[in-house]
């Protein structure tokens, strides 16, 4: 192998233009590939810019022209020469008009045949790319990711610089932050029997930075959930996280705005049109059946409780009876999409959520009307039904009846996703930003029949509702706010608590005793008690955001070393055993 010793490297390989034609240069990359062909050996070298043609011809000398042919796929190579000018253009490539006549030729490394192609539209499973993390990662389209990620998070540390905000590291060993999901826990060796978690967020270090008068913070924070990972998910995130001193929602909401609109702007080449767009979590759940709902289409619900309610249908009048509602949407020109048997499919997948089915009214475009309940219903009231829903010929009116209304409406959100993924109406390239606000305080978990905090405990409840802290736990809505781009809930936040004696309501009205929430919370409420600061702040998840503004498929392609979806890493194979010496340093046993 050869060495470095005395090269100059003066570019990259995806920057040389024809504008470079006639200087001499120095590169270093892989090989993509060669072609030998005799007399002539052509060498497309690659870097992280991109690919440059090395030439190697007739005018090389013999050992030079050997040595070229000798270099296989991925071996790491520099060279030396003069750009000159192509005889044939590539014009796919941006470095297509030019080429290197190489004079110098040093192999750094050999490379043994990868176990899969360096290219982009790469078939080989998963599992093998990630193993093979680093090779995955030389594929272009996953360097331009994570090239873009950095320029993303370097955007990010300007604006909120430019704001005010300060960059503060918060302990990645903590005591449990609960945000809603597991916690890593970590043994301690120094305290047998005691044990730290991995921050789910940096909350409470960032509400006290606040009490300590820091004003504005932020910071690019890892954040862990210990949690079973859907597709979008992954065991540790990043998450852009802020706390701001003396402001109310408008005043975070109008800071965010300002954000996104620099992305789109320097990231995207588009101008966002702002104030984004808002609804409340009643409207959006009545409207799209979901608190994050994807606004790039449309299929707004229709309400038929009062036909419904009247209406001979049992399913119908007893959804609605029992204080339920029976709500529809309207697929237009569903008819030929969403057959009798396509409809059957749609009623499983209510099934498989809980709901209880699927009623529906098919409009031929020869004026023809089919429906699942028409048989109970009269004339007037399938005519007032089609009515609402707005449907005309070659329209499928689908129609949910629960006795919850939420049930309901989310279910009516589902099938309203998966009617207009059927239907292709879901623009590419289009980014619909929308803030949803008024969210509930409480949410109800009927697998422990206690009511949790939606947000979090820490955040504040609207000031009307406080009165109904303890009466009417259902009418409490919190001074939280959801960012939702395409569907995806890209961030959350709130305005927080800061009176300790609220905070300790809170607490109780969740089920801590008094005991639990001192020891678990004390050193948050007992800080209110020497001067907090109004505040408010947001976590942003980076990964998300970033899959979303490059419209990737898949967190896997914004994350350098991702884990897969039963949270291993196949690279390094964790997580894994450990010495029995480093058990016992901590104190563990394992379970007999
Ligand atoms: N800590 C919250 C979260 O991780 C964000 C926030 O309220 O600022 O979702």
């Amino acid at each position: 192998m050869e060495t470095l010793s005395g090269f100059r490297r003066t570019g990259y390989c995806g920057e040389f233009t024809i504008a470079d034609a006639g200087r001499s240069a120095g590169v270093c990359g892989w090989v993509q590939r060669s072609r030998n062909m005799g007399s002539l050996v052509f060498i497309d070298l690659r870097d992280r810019t991109g690919i440059l043609q090395l030439a190697f011809d007739e005018s090389s000398p013999p050992e030079l022209l050997q040595k070229a042919a000798s270099v296989r796929s991925e071996y790491v190579l520099a060279v030396s020469g003069t750009i000159r000018e192509r005889a044939s253009k590539n014009p796919a490539i941006p470095t297509g008009d030019v080429e290197l006549a190489v004079t110098e030729l040093r192999i750094l490394s050999a490379a043994e045949t990868p176990p899969f192609e360096i290219v982009d539209n790469c078939l080989t499973n998963e599992t093998t790319r990630l193993k093979y993390r680093y090779l995955d990662l030389r594929r272009p389209v996953l360097q331009k990711n994570i090239l873009l990620r950095h320029k993303i998070a370097k955007i990010t540390r300007d604006y909120f610089d430019e704001n005010g905000f300060i960059e503060i590291e918060t302990p990645m060993l903590i005591k449990s932050t609960p945000e809603g999901a597991r916690d890593f826990l970590v043994p301690s060796r120094l305290h047998p029997g005691t044990f730290y978690a991995l921050p789910q967020s940096p909350q409470l270090y960032k509400q006290l930075s606040m009490v300590a008068g820091f004003d504005r913070y932020m910071q690019i924070a890892r954040c862990f959930r210990d949690e079973d990972l859907r597709a979008d998910r992954q065991p540790e995130f990043t998450q852009i996280d802020l706390e701001m001193s003396f402001v109310e929602m408008e005043d975070v909401l109008s800071l965010i705005e300002g954000f996104m609109a620099r992305l789109f702007k320097e990231v995207l080449g588009r101008e966002l049109q702002l104030p984004i767009r808002r609804l409340t979590y009643r409207d959006a759940m009545e409207r799209f059946g979901s608190d994050k709902p994807d606004l790039r289409f449309g299929m707004e619900f229709f309400n038929i409780d009062d036909i419904a309610a009247k209406c001979g249908f049992g399913v119908f009048s007893s959804a609605v009876g029992s204080g339920g509602a029976v709500r529809g949407l309207c697929a237009k020109g569903g008819f030929k999409a969403l057959s009798r048997k396509e409809i059957d499919k749609l009623t499983e997948m209510v099934r498989g959520i809980g709901g209880k089915g699927l009623a529906w009214i098919r409009l031929g475009e020869d004026g023809s009307v089919s429906s699942s309940f028409s048989k109970f219903m009269t004339e007037e009231e399938m005519a007032e039904i089609i009515s609402r829903a707005g449907a005309e010929k070659g329209d499928v009116v689908l129609i949910i009846a629960d006795g919850k209304i939420n049930n309901a409406l989310s279910q009516l959100g589902a099938v309203r996703l998966e009617v207009a993924r059927r239907l292709d109406m879901i623009p590419k390239n289009k980014m619909e930003l929308l803030w949803i606000v008024e969210f509930p305080f409480f949410d109800y978990d009927q697998e422990t029949d206690t009511f949790v905090a939606m947000h979090h405990p820490f955040t504040a409840p609207l000031d009307e509702c406080l009165e109904y802290l303890e009466t009417d736990k259902a009418k409490v809505r919190a001074k939280a706010y959801d960012l939702v781009l395409n569907g995806i809930e890209l961030s959350s936040g709130s305005i927080r608590i800061t009176d300790p004696v609220l905070q300790k309501r809170i607490f109780a009205l969740l089920g801590l005793s008094d005991e639990e929430a001192q020891r678990k919370f004390g050193f948050l409420t007992d800080a209110f008690r020497y001067g907090a600061p109004p505040h408010g702040g947001m976590g942003i998840g980076l990964d998300r955001l970033v899959m979303q503004l490059l419209e990737c498929d898949s967190l896997r392609d914004v994350i350098a070393f991702p884990k897969l979806k039963d949270a291993s890493e196949p690279m390094t194979g964790c997580p894994d055993t450990v010495d029995q010496l480093q058990l016992d340093e901590l104190h563990i046993k394992p379970a007999e």
